[in-house]
Protein backbone atom coordinates (compact mmCIF):
# COMPACT_ATOMS: atom_id res chain seq x y z
CA UNK A 1 0.00 0.00 0.00
CA UNK A 2 1.37 3.03 -0.78
CA UNK A 3 2.18 5.64 1.81
CA UNK A 4 1.86 8.79 -0.21
CA UNK A 5 -0.38 11.51 0.90
CA UNK A 6 -3.92 11.23 -0.58
CA UNK A 7 -6.35 14.01 -0.75
CA UNK A 8 -10.04 13.49 -1.31
CA UNK A 9 -12.24 16.29 -3.42
CA UNK A 10 -16.09 15.25 -3.70
CA UNK A 11 -18.85 17.48 -5.07
CA UNK A 12 -21.84 17.53 -7.37
CA UNK A 13 -21.39 18.80 -11.08
CA UNK A 14 -20.29 22.09 -11.48
CA UNK A 15 -19.56 22.46 -7.72
CA UNK A 16 -15.90 23.57 -8.05
CA UNK A 17 -13.95 20.12 -7.94
CA UNK A 18 -12.11 20.57 -10.61
CA UNK A 19 -10.80 24.15 -11.16
CA UNK A 20 -9.91 23.88 -7.39
CA UNK A 21 -7.76 20.57 -7.48
CA UNK A 22 -5.92 21.53 -10.06
CA UNK A 23 -5.05 24.58 -9.19
CA UNK A 24 -3.98 22.82 -5.83
CA UNK A 25 -1.90 20.62 -7.88
CA UNK A 26 -0.14 22.65 -8.84
CA UNK A 27 0.86 24.57 -5.45
CA UNK A 28 1.95 21.39 -3.97
CA UNK A 29 3.19 19.30 -6.90
CA UNK A 30 0.44 16.88 -6.43
CA UNK A 31 -0.35 14.03 -8.92
CA UNK A 32 -4.09 15.21 -9.95
CA UNK A 33 -6.82 12.74 -10.98
CA UNK A 34 -10.63 13.20 -12.01
CA UNK A 35 -12.06 10.48 -11.74
CA UNK A 36 -15.44 11.63 -13.43
CA UNK A 37 -13.51 11.43 -16.64
CA UNK A 38 -12.85 7.85 -15.63
CA UNK A 39 -16.25 7.22 -15.51
CA UNK A 40 -16.56 9.19 -19.09
CA UNK A 41 -14.25 7.20 -20.72
CA UNK A 42 -16.04 3.93 -19.70
CA UNK A 43 -19.53 5.67 -20.64
CA UNK A 44 -17.77 6.51 -23.90
CA UNK A 45 -16.31 3.14 -24.79
CA UNK A 46 -19.91 1.12 -23.73
CA UNK A 47 -21.60 4.00 -26.01
CA UNK A 48 -19.25 3.20 -28.94
CA UNK A 49 -19.84 -0.59 -28.54
CA UNK A 50 -23.37 -0.30 -28.21
CA UNK A 51 -23.81 -1.06 -25.36
CA UNK A 52 -27.10 -0.28 -22.47
CA UNK A 53 -27.15 1.01 -18.88
CA UNK A 54 -29.52 -1.44 -18.44
CA UNK A 55 -28.00 -4.45 -19.94
CA UNK A 56 -25.94 -5.73 -17.05
CA UNK A 57 -24.42 -8.91 -18.53
CA UNK A 58 -23.43 -7.13 -21.51
CA UNK A 59 -21.93 -4.66 -19.64
CA UNK A 60 -19.68 -6.88 -17.76
CA UNK A 61 -18.31 -8.58 -20.87
CA UNK A 62 -18.15 -5.73 -22.49
CA UNK A 63 -15.69 -4.48 -19.56
CA UNK A 64 -13.92 -7.96 -19.45
CA UNK A 65 -12.27 -5.96 -22.71
CA UNK A 66 -11.13 -2.95 -21.67
CA UNK A 67 -7.36 -2.38 -20.35
CA UNK A 68 -6.52 0.33 -18.32
CA UNK A 69 -3.79 2.56 -18.28
CA UNK A 70 -2.49 6.20 -17.39
CA UNK A 71 -0.54 8.91 -19.16
CA UNK A 72 1.09 11.62 -16.69
CA UNK A 73 0.23 15.01 -18.41
CA UNK A 74 1.60 17.75 -16.78
CA UNK A 75 -0.01 17.39 -13.59
CA UNK A 76 -2.71 15.23 -14.21
CA UNK A 77 -2.52 11.44 -14.98
CA UNK A 78 -5.48 10.96 -17.51
CA UNK A 79 -6.92 7.26 -18.16
CA UNK A 80 -6.15 5.44 -21.18
CA UNK A 81 -8.25 2.74 -22.59
CA UNK A 82 -6.47 -0.05 -25.05
CA UNK A 83 -3.49 1.99 -24.84
CA UNK A 84 -5.49 5.61 -25.92
CA UNK A 85 -6.09 8.80 -24.06
CA UNK A 86 -9.99 9.31 -25.29
CA UNK A 87 -10.21 12.81 -26.66
CA UNK A 88 -11.87 15.57 -24.32
CA UNK A 89 -14.84 16.30 -27.00
CA UNK A 90 -15.66 12.64 -26.92
CA UNK A 91 -15.62 12.11 -23.13
CA UNK A 92 -17.69 15.46 -23.02
CA UNK A 93 -20.50 15.00 -25.87
CA UNK A 94 -24.19 15.51 -24.99
CA UNK A 95 -24.31 11.66 -25.66
CA UNK A 96 -22.12 10.98 -22.93
CA UNK A 97 -22.98 13.87 -20.41
CA UNK A 98 -26.73 11.68 -20.85
CA UNK A 99 -25.66 8.45 -20.10
CA UNK A 100 -22.49 8.33 -17.28
CA UNK A 101 -24.74 8.86 -14.31
CA UNK A 102 -26.90 5.61 -15.44
CA UNK A 103 -23.97 4.02 -16.50
CA UNK A 104 -22.10 5.07 -12.84
CA UNK A 105 -25.18 3.63 -10.62
CA UNK A 106 -24.34 0.14 -12.52
CA UNK A 107 -22.40 -1.58 -9.98
CA UNK A 108 -20.07 -3.43 -12.17
CA UNK A 109 -18.88 -0.14 -13.64
CA UNK A 110 -17.83 1.10 -10.35
CA UNK A 111 -16.11 -2.15 -9.39
CA UNK A 112 -14.09 -2.37 -12.73
CA UNK A 113 -12.77 1.48 -11.51
CA UNK A 114 -12.03 0.74 -8.13
CA UNK A 115 -8.66 -0.69 -8.33
CA UNK A 116 -7.61 1.30 -10.60
CA UNK A 117 -8.58 4.32 -9.01
CA UNK A 118 -6.97 3.60 -5.89
CA UNK A 119 -3.61 2.10 -8.01
CA UNK A 120 -2.86 5.97 -8.52
CA UNK A 121 -1.53 6.82 -5.10
CA UNK A 122 0.89 4.59 -6.20
CA UNK A 123 1.64 6.05 -9.58
CA UNK A 124 1.93 9.36 -7.91
CA UNK A 125 4.18 8.12 -5.63
CA UNK A 126 6.35 6.12 -8.88
CA UNK A 127 5.98 9.59 -10.74
CA UNK A 128 7.88 11.79 -8.45
CA UNK A 129 4.81 13.79 -6.88
CA UNK A 130 4.75 14.56 -3.43
CA UNK A 131 1.03 13.45 -3.11
CA UNK A 132 -2.09 12.42 -5.21
CA UNK A 133 -5.34 14.86 -5.31
CA UNK A 134 -8.33 12.67 -6.53
CA UNK A 135 -11.61 14.57 -7.01
CA UNK A 136 -14.70 12.65 -7.80
CA UNK A 137 -18.10 11.89 -5.70
CA UNK A 138 -17.29 8.98 -3.66
CA UNK A 139 -13.45 9.54 -2.98
CA UNK A 140 -13.57 10.17 0.73
CA UNK A 141 -16.32 7.77 1.07
CA UNK A 142 -15.37 4.78 -0.76
CA UNK A 143 -12.21 4.72 -2.65
CA UNK A 144 -10.42 6.34 0.26
CA UNK A 145 -12.02 6.90 3.41
CA UNK A 146 -8.83 6.83 5.15
CA UNK A 147 -7.42 10.12 3.27
CA UNK A 148 -5.79 12.52 5.93
CA UNK A 149 -7.90 15.34 3.77
CA UNK A 150 -11.20 14.82 2.68
CA UNK A 151 -13.22 17.84 1.15
CA UNK A 152 -16.71 18.13 0.14
CA UNK A 153 -17.64 21.19 -2.33
CA UNK A 154 -21.12 22.44 -2.29
CA UNK A 155 -22.78 25.26 -4.60
CA UNK A 156 -26.26 26.41 -4.89
CA UNK A 157 -27.77 25.44 -8.26
CA UNK A 158 -27.80 28.67 -9.73
CA UNK A 159 -24.17 29.49 -9.38
CA UNK A 160 -23.29 25.95 -10.81
CA UNK A 161 -25.55 26.11 -13.82
CA UNK A 162 -24.12 30.01 -14.70
CA UNK A 163 -20.45 28.16 -13.95
CA UNK A 164 -21.46 25.20 -17.14
CA UNK A 165 -22.71 28.21 -19.19
CA UNK A 166 -19.54 29.97 -18.85
CA UNK A 167 -17.80 27.01 -19.94
CA UNK A 168 -19.80 27.01 -23.19
CA UNK A 169 -21.13 23.22 -22.29
CA UNK A 170 -25.00 22.41 -22.25
CA UNK A 171 -25.02 19.84 -19.08
CA UNK A 172 -27.98 18.41 -17.19
CA UNK A 173 -26.24 18.81 -13.73
CA UNK A 174 -29.48 18.35 -12.19
CA UNK A 175 -30.68 15.51 -13.71
CA UNK A 176 -26.83 14.15 -12.97
CA UNK A 177 -26.85 15.19 -9.27
CA UNK A 178 -30.23 13.15 -8.84
CA UNK A 179 -29.19 9.99 -10.28
CA UNK A 180 -25.52 10.32 -8.55
CA UNK A 181 -27.42 11.30 -5.00
CA UNK A 182 -29.82 8.63 -4.88
CA UNK A 183 -28.30 5.71 -6.43
CA UNK A 184 -27.97 2.52 -4.18
CA UNK A 185 -24.22 2.08 -4.90
CA UNK A 186 -21.51 4.97 -3.78
CA UNK A 187 -24.45 7.93 -3.41
CA UNK A 188 -22.97 11.51 -3.94
CA UNK A 189 -22.83 12.19 0.04
CA UNK A 190 -20.73 14.42 2.37
CA UNK A 191 -18.59 11.65 3.86
CA UNK A 192 -19.07 11.62 7.56
CA UNK A 193 -15.45 13.77 8.68
CA UNK A 194 -15.62 15.38 5.43
CA UNK A 195 -14.82 19.25 5.49
CA UNK A 196 -17.60 20.78 4.29
CA UNK A 197 -16.74 24.00 1.91
CA UNK A 198 -19.83 25.99 0.21
CA UNK A 199 -18.08 28.05 -2.79
CA UNK A 200 -21.33 29.75 -4.01
CA UNK A 201 -20.03 33.29 -3.08
CA UNK A 202 -16.22 32.43 -2.85
CA UNK A 203 -14.05 33.01 -5.97
CA UNK A 204 -11.89 30.52 -7.21
CA UNK A 205 -8.19 31.88 -5.14
CA UNK A 206 -10.62 32.13 -1.90
CA UNK A 207 -11.26 28.15 -2.38
CA UNK A 208 -8.01 27.67 -2.99
CA UNK A 209 -6.04 28.88 -0.43
CA UNK A 210 -8.99 28.05 2.21
CA UNK A 211 -8.01 24.30 1.05
CA UNK A 212 -4.13 25.10 0.63
CA UNK A 213 -4.18 26.12 4.61
CA UNK A 214 -6.20 23.24 5.62
CA UNK A 215 -3.92 20.87 3.14
CA UNK A 216 -0.50 22.59 5.01
CA UNK A 217 -1.81 21.85 8.01
CA UNK A 218 -3.25 18.70 7.89
CA UNK A 219 -0.17 16.52 5.75
CA UNK A 220 2.71 18.87 6.67
CA UNK A 221 3.15 19.26 2.74
CA UNK A 222 4.72 22.72 1.87
CA UNK A 223 3.87 24.75 -1.15
CA UNK A 224 5.63 23.96 -4.26
CA UNK A 225 4.80 26.96 -5.80
CA UNK A 226 2.36 29.98 -4.36
O1 LIG B 1 -17.08 14.92 -12.43
P1 LIG B 1 -17.96 14.75 -13.66
O2 LIG B 1 -19.15 15.66 -13.61
O3 LIG B 1 -17.23 14.82 -14.93
O4 LIG B 1 -18.49 13.25 -13.50
C1 LIG B 1 -19.33 12.67 -14.47
C2 LIG B 1 -20.21 11.61 -13.82
O5 LIG B 1 -19.39 10.50 -13.40
C3 LIG B 1 -20.95 12.02 -12.57
O6 LIG B 1 -22.18 12.69 -12.85
C4 LIG B 1 -21.19 10.69 -11.88
O7 LIG B 1 -22.29 10.02 -12.43
C5 LIG B 1 -19.95 9.89 -12.26
N1 LIG B 1 -18.94 9.84 -11.19
C6 LIG B 1 -19.13 8.95 -10.16
N2 LIG B 1 -18.18 8.79 -9.21
C7 LIG B 1 -17.05 9.52 -9.23
C8 LIG B 1 -16.86 10.49 -10.26
C9 LIG B 1 -17.84 10.63 -11.21
O8 LIG B 1 -20.16 8.28 -10.11
N3 LIG B 1 -16.12 9.33 -8.30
Amino acid sequence: MSKTPVIAVDGGAASGKSSTSRRLAARFNLMHVDTGSHYRAVTFALVQAGVSPHDTATIESALAHLKLGEEIDGQSARISIGGKVPREEDIRSDAVNAAVSPFAAVPAVRRFLFDYQRSQAAVAERSGFSGLIMEGRDIGSVIFPDAPLRFFLEADEATRAARRAKEGQTDSIAERDRIDSSRKTAPLVCPEGARRVDTSHLTLDQVVDLLAGEIEQATGLAPAQA
